[in-house]
């Protein structure tokens, strides 16, 4: 038993479970991506220069990593605020805002944010993929990253005093390299300590996700409150899917909105558009995994904001959850994915 213990730590304290509503598990409202900057296509660097314009809005969705200034979302802080707002509006009540070390955390604006609009913020503990650590981080001892990890969520991070109230989303590669595998274990030992939520972003393979959940199993991570993250575009296989579901981890389709056609960090993926990600929900439904399934947009860009045209954070509780009850999920099961879910995987032990 700790002073955390059956509450859930947002931006502003500590909160009754209850309060949180419905809930989007995998978001970001200020950011930087510019670690996953992607060369454009041939002869398209003349439109990257310069794409919010509305004859380009077209292109910079099927090449939202080819434009420096996309991947900046830092600096839309006040259309995220009224993006907060009209998520209120459209019911939603709380976000987890993943961004951890590596992208650009920034604690004072969510600690903001939460105050402008009244959405629960709940933010990320630890450290994003491979190419983002540091080479202090490198060189860090497990011992050394667990007491970091630990003290952003008891204390504050990054010098302020707003804590972290999930470790994630923790940045993985394909293959997991060693300084991953080295955060991987932190985060579990941090976890065991805390009794808090993790949250996984796991490499770009089918086998990724299983590898990522052995690792934190070997060292006495809690299977059972960890979130596995973009699983729309990691497992595709229905057999392979209810083999990963076994394992007991939570289940997130976490790209709603997202329906680019080349996806430019594994063009083998067919990325899946949003009907197909409500139809792979029916089957993790049907086959009985209705308390294990979360969904976000994990908005990390900024052609993703209404501001430019995009589908903004209440996109699922506008256009998906209509479609999940024409296609075989009851409102309860709804209201299970959208508010008791998260409300169970964020209290803490
Ligand atoms: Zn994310």
């Amino acid at each position: 038993m700790s002073a955390l213990t059956g509450k859930v730590q947002t931006v502003l304290g500590l909160v009754d479970p209850n309060q949180l509503g419905r809930t989007m598990t995998h978001e970001h409202l200020t950011m930087t991506f510019e670690c996953c900057y992607f060369a454009p296509p041939p002869g398209d660097a003349a439109v990257a220069q310069n794409p919010f314009q509305m004859q380009h809005m077209h292109w910079l969705r099927q090449n939202p990593y080819s434009c420096h200034e996309n991947l900046l979302l830092n600096q839309e802080t006040s259309a995220v605020r009224d993006e907060l707002l009209a998520y209120r509006k459209a019911g939603g009540s709380t976000i987890v805002e993943n961004t951890t070390t590596g992208i650009d955390r920034d604690l004072p604006a969510l600690r903001q944010l939460a105050k402008d609009t009244g959405v629960h913020i709940v933010a990320g503990a630890g450290f994003y993929v491979d190419c983002t650590h540091t080479e202090a981080t490198k060189k860090m001892s497990v011992e050394k990253l667990t007491d970091i990890i630990v003290g952003e969520v008891l204390h504050g991070a990054d010098g302020t005093d707003v804590r972290c109230g999930v470790i994630g989303e923790i940045g993985t590669s394909w293959p997991i390299t060693e300084s991953e595998r080295k955060v991987l274990r932190a985060t579990a030992h941090a976890q065991a300590q805390l009794g808090c939520p993790v949250i996984i972003h796991p490499g770009r393979n089918p086998a990724a996700p299983a590898e990522v959940l052995r690792i934190l199993q070997e060292v006495g991570g809690d299977i059972g409150k960890t979130v596995m993250s973009h699983l729309d575009r990691t497992i595709f296989d229905e057999g392979e899917l209810l083999e990963f579901a076994n394992l007991g981890s939570y289940l997130e389709y976490d790209l709603f909105g997202i329906e680019t056609l080349n996806y430019c960090f594994n063009l083998d993926v067919d990325m899946p558009s949003d009907s197909q990600r409500v139809k792979a929900l029916a089957f993790l439904v049907d086959e009985g995994y209705e308390d294990k399934i979360l969904v976000a947009h994990d908005i990390h860009t900024k052609d993703r904001l209404t501001k430019y045209g995009g589908h903004g954070y209440s996109h699922i509780l506008k256009n998906i959850v209509p479609k999940m009850l024409t296609r075989g999920i009851s409102q309860q099961q709804v209201d299970k994915i959208l508010i008791d879910n998260p409300k169970h995987w964020l209290t803490f032990k």
